[in-house]
């Protein structure tokens, strides 16, 4: 590839795919659905992983009436994505999903779910609900994975291995469901070889989109507890610049869902820089700029 197709941004956003997609603004609604997790009630973990709020990192998140009454202000012409996010989004049985689900597609202007969950909380009949829905509705999958190395896992406490995530990937792939990798960047312990490996294993995969923000550290989280002494934090320059190398070489068709986290101000307590969303995009920018490179230019 030798030109930027993506305009000004330099990357594959997934907001400007979804408007070329279904041909107007598609916004997503942030759901609680009232799940728990099996990393905190003792299924697979207990406590959580270390930097996940207790809100299950869904702290904006609420009801579908709620959600669209908030967004339709600033949107008013805008469908919507269902997505649920709190907590992990597979783990009941498959029944209880499909009404979930069914409930979200009755509103007129939802055109599609997203789904966030853990890669051990997809068996078969949940796989196959799944793929149902996938024929039915626009649909993906959000995995969090956060890092591929096994040491920090263990340390953030992620409680399943990476041959779970690899399983979850192929059986997804196989019934034709999109999915989207989160990885966090700036977890203890990790270099940014470290980083960039994680990225590159992920991308080769060629998932639907992915997911990478900084590593926050909140108030409610067993994080805290390591800050600042066990938990060092990146500076703005350093991400902007990991970012920008980390997209050089995603494939240009792989949708960037995300490049910057969104705790509410109240719990986050580092780093500082992250308060300011916009400014970090425009680093990005600015650096993608500098460079005069863009999604997949390295390939
Ligand atoms: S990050 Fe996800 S898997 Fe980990 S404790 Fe929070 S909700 Fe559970």
């Amino acid at each position: 590839m030798n030109m930027n197709t993506f305009g000004s941004v330099h990357y594959n956003a997934i907001g400007p795919w979804l408007k070329e997609r279904f041909g107007e603004r598609i916004v997503k609604l942030s759901l609680d659905g009232g799940f728990t997790c099996p990393n905190r009630d003792g299924t697979a973990g207990t406590g959580g992983c270390i930097f996940c709020s207790s809100s299950g990192s869904g702290d904006f998140a609420g009801t579908i009436p709620q959600q669209m009454k908030l967004l339709s202000r600033k949107w008013p012409e805008a469908r919507y994505i269902a997505y649920f996010q709190n907590h992990t989004n597979t783990y009941a049985p498959a029944e209880r999903l499909r009404a979930l689900w069914d409930d979200a597609l009755s509103h007129p202007n939802v055109a599609g779910l997203a789904i966030a969950t853990r890669p051990d909380c997809l068996p078969e009949p949940v796989l196959d609900l799944l793929s149902e829905y996938n024929e039915k509705t626009f649909l993906w999958v959000e995995l969090g994975l956060q890092t591929i190395h096994e040491p920090t896992e263990r340390l953030i406490n992620r409680c399943y291995p990476l041959e779970v995530y690899d399983r979850a990937v192929r059986e997804l792939s196989r019934r034709g469901v999109r999915y989207v990798t989160h990885l966090i960047l700036g977890l203890p312990g990790e270099n940014t070889e470290d980083m960039i490996s994680s990225a590159r294993y992920v991308t080769e995969k060629h998932p639907f989109g992915i997911k990478l923000h900084m590593l926050h550290v909140m108030k409610d989280a067993p994080l805290a507890a390591m800050y600042p002494d066990r938990c060092p934090l990146m500076s703005l320059d350093e991400y902007v610049n990991l970012i920008c190398g980390i997209l050089e070489q995603t494939p240009p068709d792989v949708t960037i869902h995300r490049l910057t986290g969104d705790a509410p101000g109240a719990l986050l307590i580092a780093p500082e820089w992250t308060r300011n969303k916009h400014a970090v995009l425009n680093a990005i920018q600015q650096e993608f700029k500098r460079r005069g490179t863009y999604q997949g230019f390295g390939l």
